[in-house]
Formats: C-alpha cells, sequence, structure tokens
C-alpha cells in the first residue's frame, strides 16, 4: 500500500498485496504467526480430539433428551457440512436438525446434494427462505454503497437464520462445518464487518428501497452475550476435532448415496 517496499513471506506466498501484513524479524508473516502459535495448539484431528468430541456429545445427547433434535446444524449443501452431518449422526449418534437458508442464490447442485444427504443419512430437513424482494434490496444496496465485502448480505442471512432459529427454538447447540482443514488461517479483513449490523442497516437506509421486514438480522450483542449467556448457546466446530480431508469426504458421501439407493 503506498509507497511500502514490496515483502513476501518467507514461510508462505503472502505478500504486501495484503495492506495490512506484518512481518517479524526474520521475514515471517503474521498470518504464519497465527497459524503456528493460535490456530495449531488449539486444532486436535487426533486421539485428544476425537476423546473431546465424544465427550461433548454425551453432553448434548443427555441434555437432549426427551426432545425431538438434540442440535442443529447450518447446511448449504457443501462438503463440509454435509461431512459435519455424517460425524454428527454416524459417529457420534446425535440427532441433528439440518437447517438450510435459501438466500435465492442457491445453485441446482447445492440443492440436489442437499437432498442426496438428507435421504442417504435420513435427516430433518428445515429451510429458511429468505424474502427474495428482500435479498435484491439489500445486495442492490450492497452495490450501490461499494463496500469490499459484497457478500455481506448472503453470509449474514445464513448466519443470523441459523442463530435465530435455534434460539426461537431453543436448540442449545449448533455444530458448525467451520474448520482449519479447508478454510483459510485468517480470514480477509472485510469480514470484520461481516455481522456488523449497524453497518448493513446504515447502508440499506442510505440505499434500499424497501423496509427489510423478515430478512435474518443478528448483530454481536445478541450473538456473542444474549444468545450465549442468558439463552446457553453453544457453538461446536466438530472438523477441527477429527481428521477431514475433503477429497476423502467426498468419496464416503458419495459411498452412503450409492449404498442407500
Ligand atoms: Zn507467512
Amino acid at each position: 500500500m503506498g509507497d511500502r517496499q514490496y515483502q513476501v513471506c518467507t514461510n508462505c506466498v503472502m505478500d504486501t498485496t495484503d495492506p495490512e501484513i506484518k512481518f517479524d524479524e526474520n521475514g515471517r508473516c503474521d498470518f504464519c504467526d497465527n497459524y503456528y502459535n493460535t490456530i495449531l495448539p488449539s486444532w486436535h484431528p487426533d486421539e485428544k480430539g476425537e476423546k473431546e468430541l465424544k465427550a461433548i456429545a454425551e453432553k448434548i445427547k443427555v441434555e437432549g433428551k426427551g426432545k425431538k433434535h438434540d442440535c442443529i446444524i447450518g447446511f448449504s449443501g457443501g462438503v463440509d457440512s454435509s461431512y459435519l452431518a455424517y460425524i454428527a449422526k454416524v459417529k457420534l449418534g446425535l440427532r441433528p436438525l439440518m437447517l438450510s437458508v435459501d438466500t435465492g442464490w442457491s445453485i441446482d447442485v447445492a440443492n440436489e446434494n442437499i437432498d442426496k444427504l438428507i435421504k442417504s443419512l435420513n435427516l430433518d430437513l428445515e429451510t429458511i427462505v429468505v424474502d427474495w424482494k428482500e435479498m435484491k434490496d439489500l445486495q442492490a444496496a450492497f452495490f450501490k454503497s461499494q463496500v469490499p465485502y459484497q457478500d455481506t448480505p448472503q453470509d449474514h442471512a445464513i448466519f443470523a437464520g441459523l442463530y435465530n432459529y435455534a434460539a426461537k427454538h431453543g436448540i442449545k447447540y449448533i455444530l458448525t462445518g467451520g474448520n482449519y482443514s479447508t478454510e483459510g488461517v485468517k480470514p480477509p479483513q472485510e469480514w470484520t464487518y461481516l455481522n456488523d449490523i449497524r453497518m448493513i442497516r446504515d447502508i440499506h437506509k442510505e440505499f434500499g428501497k424497501q423496509p427489510l421486514r423478515t430478512f435474518p438480522l443478528c448483530g454481536m450483542f445478541k450473538y456473542r452475550i444474549y444468545y450465549r449467556y442468558f439463552k446457553g448457546m453453544r457453538v461446536i466446530r466438530p472438523l477441527n476435532m477429527v481428521p477431514y480431508h475433503k477429497e476423502e469426504a467426498i468419496a464416503l458421501l458419495e459411498r452412503i448415496w450409492l449404498e442407500s439407493l
């Protein structure tokens, strides 16, 4: 940025095209630093993780006794959430409700995958359909605002739809497909604002044309404080506690589907 001299990390491919990047005295970047000092120590796709995950699953089962579902999984039809459904139901014996938020942008292959997985693993699916007029209006407002992270309306709807649904229906445990194996080591800077509903409302007020009546919204206060401490909601990331390799997961899910036919 500006007249900063070009520099590339001595350990990875990151360079000064990220204006916020920092390097230590050995030329190693802060993405690497975050990976070695924060992610690696808390990432256990091994016996330790397995033990921890089993203990969590037992707790979920005990607390979910008598309820139709003991946890909820945000479900996109992608590999992460599909493999997570397999781990939850088959490996851990949980009774997850699969929740899909349809923002109107879904592609056919994702819908097909959702259908196949629900059938082959015999799961229950709930779908929240976001009002397309509101979705379009908010997206158009974001285009006009020219902020960098244009996918905010969709990503926020998926996030808020899931947490608001869980809170409303008294489901305490949220299992997410978020993981270190297939996702970035550090999210882009713009994601900081992903759930900033003051910003979302402000952009909509400035450029939107019609009120957001049903669009799923959930601010950080509600998510971090109210849902967590008053509703007791817990977010679990099981894919960081099991070995997870995308290609193997796809092959396994395909096998399960074929065997279910
Ligand atoms: Zn690096």
